[in-house]
């Protein structure tokens, strides 16, 4: 019935040129497991539900992947988000990574991008911070679908020029921006080449505004599958390429979770629009990878950096607090602060004492994720980073060792750019980050006995939310209790 409706209003093919649309989804939930216990605390907010990830799950994931929409789109799928999911509900999990598997299948590329580890601005993280969230990310997608990653979506778009070279010196060759992030002219039907230092470059695709706000914003805009394919997308096509019939790309590039969580039933509207919606109006359904495989990019851009798709500040809603949150936003870089002098203190005491042991403290650390998570033996990590083989001669230094490596992995966590975000201090994603900080702080004490806990509660007092009237050190002391001597004395 639908595909009969269409071709009575569609037009021929021809008339639109070789005109693709890629619907891009970015799928992610920060860890919300308690570092201590490894338990989600239950989220009120989410009733009927344990907590959002099942909620958002039930509304989202699960019937996003029983549809087959994962084959149609290209998508991330965030590192902590796959963590849980592969546990909770290994269905979904699985029918995500096979879309992912199908399409490399099909047409000799994937569909699914890596994402960096941690959901960090990578723009404000250090250079060895950055390294560690692309190749954790790179080894998380390795791990899960079997292949190499050639896309990486970075956190909120959030880019600088030191972050792409990254990039692609560890093999990746894509990712996707907002157009308002480059600084010379764009046409957004064709991706672009960044050139990066020595030769080296970066595609990246800038995905269209209006209609990827409108798909999230609009409620109106995502009604109708037909009428959106027939009315919106054909205007956003460049005439010329269509007279032509040069290809173009309409890009259309959200957060994942508006497919049926922050908008009830438009898993569905996702489903007509791929399947029938767009094909039957002339539109190529195509992926990003295959895109470019296809139709590689020819001209260069400049970018703005450091910016991000939900700034337009540069990154300061993550880094000192901007107008795009309402009221003081000064706490976020006294949090940032508090953060980044307890990581400052947190490797100098990792590469002090771990550097008895390993030949390059900080390869081990990019190395890690794979030693933490079982994918690569203990006997093949102290192979490669020990100084002495496998076993490590002596056990007590060993033992201190991974500690101070598992201080490093939640002082990562302490990073997730969701802490930062919103508009106040006193929230759950704030508290997060500042419990993740916690943990570090109690590996630390536990391998070292140093306490690196009153200068991070010193900085904390600074941070002040502008809803309540809690400090970030009234937070850390709200922490769920835990015994007593995983922690230096408060
Ligand atoms: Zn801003």
């Amino acid at each position: 019935m639908i595909e009969q409706t269409i071709s009575e209003v569609a037009p021929a093919s021809s008339e639109l040129g070789a005109a693709h649309l890629c619907l891009y989804g970015h799928f992610y939930q920060p860890p919300r497991e308690d570092p201590f216990s490894g338990l989600i605390p239950s989220e009120p907010g989410a009733a009927p539900y344990d907590n959002f990830n099942a909620k958002i799950t039930a509304e989202c994931y699960r019937p996003n992947a029983m549809a087959g929409n994962f084959d149609e789109i290209s998508f991330d799928l965030g590192p902590t988000l796959a963590a849980w999911l592969e546990q909770a509900h290994p269905d979904v999990y699985q029918r995500i990574i096979a879309a992912d598997q199908r399409h490399m299948q099909r047409y000799g590329v994937g569909n699914a991008l890596a994402q960096a580890y941690n959901h960090t601005i990578l723009p404000l993280a250090t250079r060895r911070d950055k390294l560690t969230q692309i190749l954790w990310g790179l080894s998380d997608f390795r791990h899960r679908y079997g292949h190499p990653a050639h896309g990486m979506w970075l956190a909120e778009t959030a880019v600088d020029m030191e972050t792409l070279d990254i990039l692609a010196q560890c093999g990746v060759t894509y990712t996707v921006l907002a157009p308002w992030q480059a600084a010379t002219p764009i046409d957004p039907t064709e991706p672009y080449i960044i050139p990066l230092q020595a030769g080296r470059t970066m595609t990246v695709f800038f995905y269209n505004a209006p209609l990827s706000g409108g798909v999230s914003f609009d409620w109106n805009t995502t009604n109708d599958a037909n009428i959106f394919a027939a009315s919106y997308l054909p205007g956003h096509l460049v005439h010329d390429k269509r007279v032509a019939g040069e290809a173009q790309l309409i890009l259309i590039a959200t957060d994942g979770e508006l497919y049926g969580h922050h908008k009830p039933w438009r898993d569905q509207f996702l489903t007509h629009l791929v399947r029938y919606g767009a094909p039957g109006y002339g539109f190529e359904i195509c992926s990003l990878e295959r895109y470019m495989a296809l139709h590689p990019a020819t001209r260069e851009a400049d970018l703005h950096v450091p910016s991000a798709w939900s700034c337009a500040h540069g990154v300061a809603r993550w880094e000192r607090g901007c107008d795009c949150t309402p009221g003081d936003s000064s706490w976020k870089g006294a949090l940032r602060h508090a953060l980044v002098q307890l990581a400052q203190q947190g490797d100098q005491l990792f590469e002090q004492y771990t550097s008895e042991v390993l030949h390059d403290p900080w390869e081990a650390r990019n190395d890690y994720l794979s030693l933490r998570n079982g994918w690569q033996s203990p006997e093949s990590f102290w192979a490669r980073h020990g100084k002495e083989g496998y076993p490590p001669l002596n056990a007590q230094v060993a033992r201190r060792t991974l500690q101070l490596l598992e201080a490093q992995y939640y002082q990562q966590y302490s990073f997730t750019s969701c802490g930062f975000f919103f508009e106040d201090l006193d929230r759950i994603e704030p508290r997060n980050n500042i419990a993740f900080a916690r943990r570090a702080i109690s590996l630390t004490w536990q391998a070292l006995s140093v306490d690196l806990q009153r200068d991070f509660l010193h900085n904390l007092q600074v941070a002040r939310s502008g809803r309540t009237p809690l400090t970030g050190a009234d937070l850390y002391k709200q922490l769920p209790v835990v015994e007593q001597r995983l922690l230096p004395p408060l």
